[in-house]
């Protein structure tokens, strides 16, 4: 069997490594962080840093291919894997998802919608940007953004220089707030060989500009989600990506706009453990290592709770519910806003 290497030990990995586990492939985690989730079920840890480049270079040494969990991982460290073995997916998703601008050109540049935006370095682009995009608008770091963080709302052309300190002068976008009826998501997948399947789409709400629950069937028409999912191929086969990748979709009366991609699996996938034979999880681990995509068609209702800090507290009524299913990731704290678990409830079937 072989051996898979994954940077970064949050859920994300951890999940990933049961997937492979389950398909008899080891897995190696590299993550400089203390107490990984990923760590407490994979086949080996390494904890070194990322610019350890003999901690990277016998990680390399020891795994058949690479894959990741997060998208920012430092382009040195990248630099120094390459040299030792395939990383999948490839090194330009991951240019492009780094950067907001960077994936905004090239969503753009694909013919796709993107809210209205501009470049921002100093807080005169910013006061441009705002004539030139108008309020409400919302001002984003180009770089580390996650779950709502590095951002900041602009109601009125007067909150230029408190947006632009909020979030530290940082080389950032102007978006245009996008007036969007709802928010939904594309998990796609891309095989070796080329083949493209997307999982069915779902419905995503967020709380605190973090992921709440994902719900599908997502409230789409047929030619919405036909658009959703032909609009996801076409992301990935620009790529010629190798993996699953998550593609977040705001649903507006003027069409689909695409809000950013991530070149991994996704939390708003997590319903497919319980709605498809195969997950977003293994799909990620067959795409890597070079297998065919499995069946992924969605044969249950699914209703995705992400468990935040003190929804901990709920865990023990929720394990004695009819039809839930709970992944907990084997974190030792509950902070507010950390991401402690999630729930599957499935909706169809005997209640
Ligand atoms: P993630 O954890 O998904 O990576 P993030 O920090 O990268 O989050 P975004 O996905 O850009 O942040 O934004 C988080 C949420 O904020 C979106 O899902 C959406 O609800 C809202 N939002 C972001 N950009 C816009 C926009 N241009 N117009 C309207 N709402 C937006
Ligand atoms: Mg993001
Ligand atoms: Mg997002």
């Amino acid at each position: 069997g072989s051996t898979i290497g994954i940077l970064g030990g949050g859920q994300l990995g951890r999940m990933l490594s049961v997937a492979a586990s389950r398909l008899g492939f080891k897995t190696h985690i590299f993550e400089p962080g203390a107490n990984p989730p990923a760590g407490q079920v994979a086949d080996r840890l390494t904890t070194a840093e990322y610019d350890d480049t003999a901690a990277l270079e016998a990680f390399a040494a020891s795994v058949d291919v690479i894959t990741y969990e997060f998208e920012n991982i430092p382009t040195t460290a990248l630099d120094v894997l390459e040299q030792h073995r395939t990383i999948r997916p490839g090194r330009e998703s991951l240019r492009i998802s780094q950067d907001r601008l960077t994936e905004k050109d090239f969503l753009s540049g694909l013919g796709l919608r993107v809210a209205p935006y501009e470049k921002v370095e100093t807080v005169n682009d910013l006061k441009k940007a705002i004539e030139l995009v108008g309020t409400p608008s919302i001002l984003k770091t180009r770089r580390f953004g996650y779950d709502g963080k590095g951002q900041s709302r602009i109601m009125s052309d007067d909150q230029a220089d408190q947006a632009f300190s909020d979030i530290q002068g940082a080389p950032s976008v102007l978006e245009g707030f996008v007036e969007f009826s709802h928010e939904v998501s594309v998990i796609a997948a891309r095989s070796a060989d080329g083949k493209v399947a997307c999982f069915d789409p779902g419905e995503n709400v967020h709380k605190d500009g973090i992921l709440a629950t994902t719900t599908v069937p997502a409230r789409l028409t047929s030619a919405q989600r036909t658009d959703a999912v032909l609009l996801a191929a076409n992301i990935l086969n620009a790529l010629d990506y190798v993996g699953v990748m998550g593609v977040e979709i705001f649903v507006t009366h003027q069409g689909l706009i695409v809000n950013e991609v991530a070149p991994r699996v996704h939390n708003s996938g997590h319903w497919t453990q319980q709605g498809c034979s195969v997950d977003q999880f293994e799909q990620h681990i067959r795409a890597v290592v070079g297998w065919p995509l499995g069946d992924g068609s969605r044969y249950a209702d699914v209703v995705m709770e992400n468990l935040i800090g003190d929804d901990m507290d709920r865990v023990p009524e929720i394990a004695g519910e009819r039809n839930a299913s709970l992944h907990l990731y084997g974190k030792a704290e509950a902070k507010p806003g950390r991401k402690m678990g999630h729930v599957n409830r499935v909706t169809t079937g005997p209640k």
